[in-house]
Formats: C-alpha cells, sequence, structure tokens
C-alpha cells in the first residue's frame, strides 16, 4: 500500500516541492497551512508520517507535536528555520523522529522520509491493528468497523473514542485521558466525552442503557470488553 505523508507547512511553495519530490517517489502527501488542520487531518486519515514546520500561524511545530505524541506513535520529521540547536534538541525531547535545517535539499528529505517510513513499518509489522469484539471488526489502521463485514458509518470522534479505548482492551480510561488525547486538550467539558460515548453505544450496543462492549468503570471511566454478550450474532 502507498505511505501518506502529512505535511503541516505554511508556506504553500515549500508544501508542493516537498510534495512533488515525494510523490516522484510513490508517496502520497496530504497538506494544511495550520497545526490545528493537521491535527484534525490526522484523526480521519491514514497518514504514516508527518513533516512539521516550527514556525505556523497559531499553534506552533513544538506545541503539534506533543499533541500529535498524545494520539499516534507515527514518525514525525520536523523542519525549521532556525538554526539554533535548541530547536533540534527540544524537537527530539518530545518525541521528533528526525529534523532537517531550511533551507534544506528536497531530496535528502525525501531521502530521510524513506528512511523513517521503513523504519516504522519495521516497528509496526509486529502490531495487529484489528480487534474484533462481538460480531464488530475494527481495523484501527485502516480506521473502519464492520459488522458482519459491513461498514459502520461512526464520526471522526465516534471512531477516535473507540479506537483510544481498543488500544488495550479491558483496561479502563478516566473520562480526562480520553479528552485529553481526542480532544487534544488538557482542560474542558468532560461530559464531551460521556456525550460521545452514548453516541457510541447506540450505534453498536442493542440495548445501550446495558451496554455489553463499551462499559463503564463506575468513578473512573470507559473500558472495552471484547468478550461482551456471547449470545448477540
Ligand atoms: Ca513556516
Amino acid at each position: 500500500m502507498k505511505a501518506t505523508v502529512l505535511i503541516i507547512e505554511d508556506e504553500p511553495q515549500i508544501a508542493e516541492l516537498i510534495s512533488l519530490y515525494l510523490k516522484k517517489e510513490g508517496i502520497d502527501t496530504k497538506h494544511t497551512l495550520t497545526g490545528e488542520d493537521g491535527l484534525e487531518l490526522l484523526q480521519v486519515g491514514n497518514i504514516d508520517l508527518i513533516i512539521l514546520d516550527i514556525n505556523l500561524p497559531g499553534m506552533d511545530g513544538f506545541e503539534v507535536l506533543q499533541k500529535i505524541r498524545r494520539i499516534e506513535e507515527l514518525p514525525v520529521i520536523i523542519v525549521s528555520a532556525r538554526q539554533e540547536d535548541e530547536d533540534m534538541i527540544m524537537g527530539f525531547g518530545i518525541g521528533a523522529d528526525d529534523y532537517v535545517s531550511k533551507p534544506f535539499s528536497p531530496k535528502v528529505l525525501a531521502a530521510r522520509v524513506r528512511a523513517n517510513l521503513k523504519r516504522s513499518k519495521n516497528r509496526d509489522s509486529s502490531l495487529d491493528s484489528q480487534i474484533s469484539f462481538g460480531p464488530y471488526l475494527l481495523d484501527t489502521g485502516n480506521i473502519w468497523l464492520k459488522k458482519h463485514g459491513e461498514r459502520l458509518e461512526l464520526s471522526p470522534k465516534e471512531m477516535a473514542l473507540l479506537t483510544a479505548l481498543a488500544e488495550t482492551p479491558e483496561k479502563p480510561f478516566s473520562q480526562e485521558d480520553l479528552y485529553a488525547k481526542i480532544w487534544h486538550n488538557s482542560y474542558g467539558d468532560l461530559t464531551t466525552v460521556s456525550v460521545h460515548i452514548q453516541r457510541l453505544r447506540k450505534k453498536i450496543e442493542k440495548d445501550p442503557a446495558n451496554p455489553q462492549y463499551i462499559k463503564t468503570s463506575y468513578g473512573f471511566g470507559y473500558y472495552l470488553c471484547t468478550t461482551g454478550d456471547k449470545n448477540e450474532t
């Protein structure tokens, strides 16, 4: 399958140039001008690697990287015009996989992308991205949920919530954790989480008032029970 690289870069010409070189290598690209849009796309799209500019309008690259790390383990290559080593160290300190300084040769960047994709592919190949519970099959890599082979329509937030719970089945996640993970924020209205849990239950559970899969851990949060109701077919 073709790899997809997300370029978060506020200068369209630079993004186009990177995109051009990656396409030559048979890599698909997506582009956003801001970190906020990039994070949004990361939840919906199937992204394999991120090329992240540091000087961005709004949220800067470091902030974006911290938020990416709360969601996913995918490789991030930082691109920055600031020459200071501090940038580089900070970048690695919060989980960047590679660093390229501007101005850069697109050829060199493309080679780095290839190397990082290869490394992460080796790292992930042992991980199974599919998980089944009751009549459902969830593919967290390709982002779909099927019941008896039929795809169910979930909103991006519902899918993100289910994927977060499926990361470690049977393990309860607090509302705070889920909120931080999905809404990229450590503060906010936690009832948002329970509202989305209810929506998810309505789509998945036979009796949403008596859930078999999306269970409540009382006084704490929620967890995914993969054994569920054995009688449900
Ligand atoms: Ca910039």
